[in-house]
């Protein structure tokens, strides 16, 4: 018997749901869906990506919609456009044996468009904060009669900035309907519009995926920020199947990463919310389908999106929360794949990896480099052993044998030698990239400097690294631990650069005021990657900016 026919689901939707193989109701279905069909009332659902969430209040939806009427009887409200088009297709696969039109509205494509297929009769509108509020400006929706409103990936919608979007949007819904809310994590805003706009909801949380824990195997590598990039390619170059995402955490770290990897010959895609929606399309549809192997992505911009038979993920930062490491991990391991989640890290993120650990209950184990050498054997034998298999394309042998002396002078291995020179024409990674934990040497000639720039001037971290790099014409490694403050800020640098910094600026001028470096005597304690509070204040303010 399937599971899902004892729910009491109608039986076009059990028989769809059947059809698509699912077996078993995952565990938020199983604590949503009975709840939901028999006493349909507003939830706060807290669950991981991946743990089925769409089917868990899709069901119920269309369970209870009444086909015979064109009506928009449910709104489903969730923070990017890739995520409505993935609940439009999921929602449309458990319905296929309904007569029903599901629409996806979203920005960054025709309104005039999107407002025609709604005026055909919408049942369900599946949409962005952003441009569902557009519409309805323009008076192209009618929510007043909905039965269901539905915001997914609610943290992630506040996360964006899009609370006052969210609370104008649920004002032009009509009070009977039924709020659910489904969201990974549970900061207070999130709790704040569960007390403001729901009715004493049920609430629902699901452990951690299983699967996650069994399935995903988690590995640490000490990396700094000279070799971090090089510790990837070698990773990279170590696993000839890789199928991966690396995650940064600002869109022009996501950037920068993909366009070297690209330029050092690697297939590589970046998504992040600097792209336009259609660049961002191509990007996902090139990654499904496997034409781009390593995808470079933001948390926020790749939130929701499920790709199967990823074999990587890659914490090229490893993030703040727990949750956002216990997300991206998820991407992988899936259904009863294995797969590996690497951070890198530095020593001060011992911390951070500690809470995991417990939080997660997980061990990250920390783990040394393979060797260039290992990995170019691999290398070496994975290509030869493609050679062995290769079939033999018959059109090319009548070619063939115009030429087939022009290579005698050689032994067939300075032949071999020479194809795999031109196969394996990338430097060859040194072997130098383990660092050790602890290694004091790295901190010793460290030296703290005060700069009377700061968020006043419209400074951040990241840009006034960019500034500072660039005005002493360093490499970016070499200023770190910038920490931004109102008007002035702290960053370090090696004792060998010592004098550039305090002389190399000296009579530079910033809209009148001269700009001062002093040595001071504070310590940097935070990674160079880590924002200041202000910096992410600033980043929620700024809604949309910063996925
Ligand atoms: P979430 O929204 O929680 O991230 P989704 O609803 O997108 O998760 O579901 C993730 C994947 O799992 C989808 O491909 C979906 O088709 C599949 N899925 C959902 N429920 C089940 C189930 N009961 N059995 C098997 N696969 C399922
Ligand atoms: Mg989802």
């Amino acid at each position: 018997m399937n599971d899902f026919s004892s729910m009491g689901l109608n039986e076009p939707i059990v028989s769809a749901i059947k059809k698509l193989g699912f077996k078993k109701p995952t565990e938020v279905q199983q604590k949503s869906i009975p709840l939901l069909i028999e006493k349909p009332k507003d939830i706060v659902s807290l669950a991981q990506t991946g743990t089925g969430k769409t089917a868990a209040f899709g069901l119920p939806i269309l369970h209870h919609l009444n086909i015979n009427s064109k009506t928009t009887q449910a709104l489903i409200i969730a923070p990017t456009r890739e995520l409505c088009l993935q609940i439009t297709s999921e929602l449309k696969k458990y319905s296929v044996n309904l007569k029903l039109n599901i629409v996806p509205v979203y920005g960054g494509s025709s309104i005039q468009e999107q407002s025609k297929s709604i005026r055909r009769g919408a049942e369900i509108i599946v949409a962005t904060p952003g441009r569902i509020l557009d519409m309805l400006k323009r008076k192209y929706v009618n929510i007043s009669k909905i039965k269901f409103c539905v915001l997914d990936e609610a943290d992630e919608m506040l996360n964006m900035g899009f609370y006052k979007d969210i609370k104008q949007i649920l004002s032009n819904t009509p009070d009977s309907k039924k709020t659910w809310l489904f969201s990974a994590t549970m900061p207070n805003e999130v709790s704040k519009i569960a007390e403001k706009f729901m009715k004493n909801p049920y609430r629902i949380t699901v452990g951690e995926k299983n699967s996650t824990s069994t399935n995903v195997k988690h590995k640490s590598f000490f990396v700094n920020s000279r070799n971090r990039y090089n510790v990837l390619k070698l990773l990279i170059d170590s696993s000839p199947e890789i199928y991966a995402i690396i995650f940064c955490r600002t869109r022009r770290e996501t950037q920068k990463i993909c366009e070297n990897l690209v330029e050092d010959g690697y297939n590589s895609g970046a998504l992040h919310g600097d792209l336009s929606q259609n660049q961002r399309d191509l990007v996902m549809k090139s990654f499904r389908t496997k034409q781009i192997k390593i995808l470079v992505a933001t948390d926020v911009a790749s939130r929701g999106i499920d790709v199967e038979n990823i074999t990587h993920i890659i914490h090229y930062k490893i993030p703040d929360e727990v949750e956002i490491y216990n997300h991206r991990s998820g991407r992988t391991g899936r259904a009863s794949n294995t797969g590996l989640s690497i951070a890198f890290i530095s020593s001060s993120d011992k911390q951070k990896i500690k809470r995991i650990e417990n939080r997660l209950k997980i061990k990250i184990e920390n783990s040394q480099l393979p060797d260039s050498k290992t990995i170019i054997n691999s290398q070496i034998n994975n290509y030869l052993k493609k050679i062995k298999d290769a079939k033999i394309n018959s059109e090319l042998e009548t070619f063939f044998s115009s030429s087939e002396n022009m290579l005698d002078e050689f032994s067939k291995s300075e032949l071999l030698l020479k194809i795999l020179s031109l196969k394996f024409d990338k430097k060859i990674v040194s072997p130098e990239l383990n660092i050790e934990k602890n290694s004091k040497k790295n901190n010793e000639k460290d030296v703290r400097y005060k700069i009377n720039l700061g968020i006043k001037d419209y400074y951040n971290w990241q840009n006034l690294k960019d500034f500072l790099t660039e005005i002493y014409s360093l490499h970016p490694g070499d200023i770190y631990n910038v920490d931004v403050q109102q008007s002035k800020s702290f960053f370090n640098s090696k004792q060998a650069h010592k004098k550039l910094i305090i002389e190399g600026i000296k009579n530079l001028d910033f809209n009148g005021r001269k700009i001062s470096v002093t040595i001071t005597n504070k310590r940097g304690q935070k990674d160079e990657s880590s924002f200041s509070h202000r910096d992410q204040k600033k980043k929620r303010k700024s809604k949309k900016k910063y996925y």
